[in-house]
């Protein structure tokens, strides 16, 4: 069996790790001749819009998925129409959109913070009134970790927030004062039947995931189990997907979602029964979903723009390294580590090992 990855970043690689103990390889197609997963299958090199690489994937791919959500579209229904695609575009497209995305979540009854359409500054101050302070202002494509946002405090910043955007359409929305960031991970594969990941609480800074915690037995699991199920179904969902949110006066909120393996799912490498990527995998090839269970309490650190130093990570008991092989850069996830621990103090020591090796190398 063979599965076509769009992308051979870091996702891509983890997804090939986890495919190799269930006999599947992997060709990859990717316009960087130094992407991560190389070495882990065949990379089809350039761009994703070429037609005869396209041709060539949807040809020797049984089944083809993706890494990221910024395909082109027509990428998307090009290879559906050839082979088989999960998720479907049309995750894809309403993903890589966050005003579809926000409409349809509130089109399923899935709460978002109040938001509004903007294509100009005119509409931008009109839609102010009505979003209250403080809000944010985030472009409609292409935004992620953070990118192409403005924090909007007063009338003052309008003007700035909407050059900076540099005319892109644009959503603003009321900025929530969340008690916690936490997303949910699940799987659904080709027969329906679905999985839910425990919880994972999400600490971010500059817009970045920096520390994702499993939360085990959480209050606000089973909300979140009921939104994540409502938005498989409604997208006739295959594959794994995670479902940002902010919790607030004891509520979860949708950011936003994301149609593939996600960051705040890497520790379930180590400590759940079965990977986030394992699972993405038995999903798309309708194989049965393997158990989510949390193996002791788990978390995950991300190194970003600096790579740890291999024999101080690994003196911390417990720790498990995943270096991504890519060259360190400003703001660039480069590696990460999971802990599992067995009970909640000696995790939260963990963290602050690791997390204080990732600050040491941290540029952004
Ligand atoms: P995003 O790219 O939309 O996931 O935003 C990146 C991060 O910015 C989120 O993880 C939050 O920490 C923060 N953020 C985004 N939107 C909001 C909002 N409406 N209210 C408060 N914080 C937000």
């Amino acid at each position: 069996m063979r599965v076509g990855i769009l992308g051979a970043g870091q996702l891509a690689r983890m997804i090939a790790l986890a495919g190799y103990p269930l006999g599947v390889d992997f060709i990859f197609l990717d316009p960087s001749a130094d992407a991560c997963a190389n070495n882990f299958g065949e990379h089809l090199y350039g761009d994703y819009s070429d037609p005869s690489l396209l041709a060539e994937l949807a040809e020797r791919a049984d089944v083809v998925t993706y890494e990221f959500e910024n395909v082109p579209a027509e990428v998307a229904d090009f290879l559906a129409s050839h082979t088989q695609v999960h998720p479907a575009p049309k995750a894809l497209a309403v993903a890589q959109d966050r005003l579809l995305e926000k409409t349809f979540f509130h089109d399923i009854g899935i709460p978002t913070p109040a938001y509004a359409a903007v294509d100009s500054l005119e509409s931008l101050e009109q839609a102010m009134s009505t979003i209250g302070w403080p809000a944010i202002l985030k472009s409609r494509t292409l935004g992620y970790d953070g990118k192409g946002q403005s924090l909007l405090k007063s009338a003052d910043d309008l003007k700035p927030a909407w050059e900076q955007l540099a005319g892109v359409p644009a959503v603003v929305e009321a900025f929530v004062p969340f008690e916690r960031e936490v997303s949910i991970i699940a799987a659904r594969n080709v027969s329906g039947a679905i999985v839910f990941y425990p919880l994972s609480e999400n600490l971010h800074r500059g817009g970045i995931l920096r520390i994702s915690e499993c939360c085990d037995n959480d209050p606000m699991q089973e909300q979140a189990e009921s939104y994540i199920s409502r938005l498989m179904e409604a997208l006739d969902y295959v594959g794994v997907l995670a479902l940002e949110l902010f919790q607030v006066d004891g509520k979860l909120i949708a950011n936003e979602f994301a149609p593939r393996v996600h960051n705040s799912g890497h520790w379930t490498i180590e400590g759940a029964e079965t990977s986030q990527f394992e699972n993405h995998l038995r999903a798309i090839l309708d194989l049965p979903l393997g158990a989510t269970a949390p193996v002791g309490k788990a978390a995950m650190v991300n190194f970003i723009g600096g790579l740890p130093v291999t024999e101080k990570l690994l003196a911390i008991p417990r720790a498990h390294l995943h270096l991504y092989d890519k060259t360190p850069r400003k703001g660039r996830k480069v590696a990460h580590a999971t802990v599992r621990a067995e009970n909640a103090e000696q995790l939260a020591t963990l963290i602050n090992q690791l997390a204080t090796l990732a600050d040491q190398v941290d540029d952004s």
